[in-house]
């Protein structure tokens, strides 16, 4: 799960040929020194890669069909340091198919007061030439982050960060290939959906493999390769004292080890970055996945329960946008409420498939007994979620597009030991209060399965959804229902429009 490439952000400056050499040289300096300044800045998600200033419809256009075709530019940052008339600036917007970030930034801090003169004025025009700018982009709909203020401000860093984070999701999700085992669970709707749709908007590319292909790789799993993941597990874990060497239940353990070693072998194989389970459809497998899934997902692996490739699309995506961050992320399902007036939680877990980048200690490793699916005892990670704040974000299919939506939260520690709950939980607080949460989620049609993420917060998910032209509800801290209903009412036409009728 590591990236082939090494990720680059574009840093694209635009001027014109008028103003004569002398001054374009002072723009390229000035423009090296803003890229160099913002590429030296601590935790940057991406190289920022200086190009010369573009002076003409040629060469902007050259620089953006180059960035369409490199694997390694993820975006493109654009300034304009002087005044580029925008007309050259159609062709090249218009084919552009990457993320873009409008920096509207100038060389200088202060203005020298005593010393301005027309020179420095036709130097530093930004204020201007950034207008042309985005009065073109907006002209031609073009989606963009645009950013304000000086690169040496930590909050401008900050948000071209994100907007980098975003962008990662963005490039992970559009190569992304993803393996279903078996295909939706029976009934569900809100797991359906467009999958050609889906390739198309996305870029993910879903496909369903019989479940019995993996059982011979898992059958055929080499017993060295099995002992020694059983001695990792021995190191990473708590292993309950029935799945140690000479336990009574150790060949459970054993099973749970070859399943890894099959899906790593099938995912390595097919290049696929996300996948899917269905706990009705397991063919030969002794026991559904669990552990397997759990420490996949801990690799950066997608993963949606009963054939949810949306939800598995999605967790991919995250992990892909807070790799090298503190927290984690884990497929999710809200599961049941403590109603207390004013200590209202939501306890979410899954039936075993909570990754452990989320917990909060070193995770247990137990067997128990599975109500559903007629299997063996599946062995399983179980844990307590770190606290701190979060997100859980679902992607569903309206039918004519897709919708994300997002509720800020914070993880707490249980009111209780849970000594009687044999899977990995998380408990929250929702923003901004159980009911408006929950009102506004089911009043938006949000899944029941998500993505809990500690590691990206709401900005992130905002310019992931602008790169791609998804909506995003979010409910926060400012949420309130009367607003909600209506913003849902009113992204519905706006949707319709922009989406062309
Ligand atoms: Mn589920």
């Amino acid at each position: 799960m590591t990236a082939s490439t090494r990720p680059e952000v574009w840093f694209l400056t635009g001027s014109q040929g008028l103003y004569g050499e002398e001054t374009l040289s002072q723009v390229a300096e000035q423009s090296r020194r803003i890229q160099e300044q913002l590429d030296a800045a601590p935790g940057r998600p991406a190289t920022l890669v200086w190009k010369p200033v573009l002076t003409d419809s040629a060469a902007i256009m050259a620089t953006v069909l180059a960035a369409n075709a490199d694997p390694s530019c993820i975006g493109l940052i654009v300034w304009m340091h002087t005044f580029s008339p925008a007309k050259m600036w159609i062709a090249g917007l218009d084919l552009l198919r990457k993320p873009l970030l409008h920096l509207h930034t100038q060389a200088n801090v202060e203005l020298p007061w005593s010393t301005i003169d027309m020179d420095f004025m036709n130097l530093n025009q930004a204020a201007h030439g950034d207008r042309e700018f985005g009065y073109i982009q907006s002209r031609l709909r073009v989606a963009r982050k645009t950013v304000s203020g000086h690169s040496s401000d930590p909050a401008v860093v900050a948000r071209i960060h994100t907007w980098m984070r975003a962008a990662l999701g963005y490039g992970a999700l559009r190569a992304l290939r993803l393996a279903r085992f078996g295909d939706n669970m029976r009934d569900v709707a809100v797991t359906e959906g467009d999958k050609v749709e889906a390739q198309l908007r996305f870029g993910v590319s879903v496909n369903t493999y019989g479940v019995n292909d993996l059982v011979e790789i898992v059958n055929a799993a080499d017993e060295t390769a099995v002992g020694e993941l059983v001695t990792e597990y021995g190191h990473a874990y708590r292993l309950a004292p029935e799945l140690v060497v000479g336990g009574e239940r150790h060949e459970s353990l054993r099973y749970a080890a070859r399943i890894e070693l099959g899906l790593r072998a099938f995912l390595t194989e097919g290049g696929f970055g996300a996948f899917t389970t269905n706990f009705e459809d397991l063919g030969g497998l002794r026991q559904l996945p669990g552990l397997a899934v759990q420490r996949l997902m801990a690799d950066g692996y997608g993963f949606g329960g009963e054939g949810d490739w949306k939800t598995s699309a999605l967790v991919h995506t995250l992990k892909s946008m807070s790799a090298g961050l503190p927290g984690g992320t884990s497929f999710m399902e809200d599961y049941t409420y403590h109603l207390v007036p004013g200590s209202e939680l939501i306890l979410g877990a899954h039936m075993l498939e909570v990754c452990p980048s989320i917990a909060g200690g070193r995770p247990s490793c137990e067997i128990h007994p599975l109500g559903i699916g007629g299997r063996e005892d599946p062995v399983r990670l179980v844990f307590d979620a770190s606290p701190g704040p979060a997100i859980v974000v679902g992607l569903a299919d309206l039918g004519d597009r897709f919708r994300l939506v997002a509720n800020e939260i914070e993880v707490v520690a249980p009111v209780e030991p849970l000594p009687e709950l044999p899977v990995a939980r998380a408990v929250w607080k929702p923003a901004p209060n159980l009911r408006t949460s929950t009102e506004a989620w089911l009043t938006a049609g949000g899944p029941h399965h998500t993505v809990l993420s500690s590691a990206v917060g709401s900005e992130e998910l905002a310019d992931l959804a602008e790169m791609l032209g998804t909506e995003l509800l979010l409910i926060d801290a400012d949420t309130n229902i009367r607003h909600f209903t209506k913003e849902i009412r009113w992204n519905q036409a706006y949707h319709r429009l922009a989406g062309g009728l």
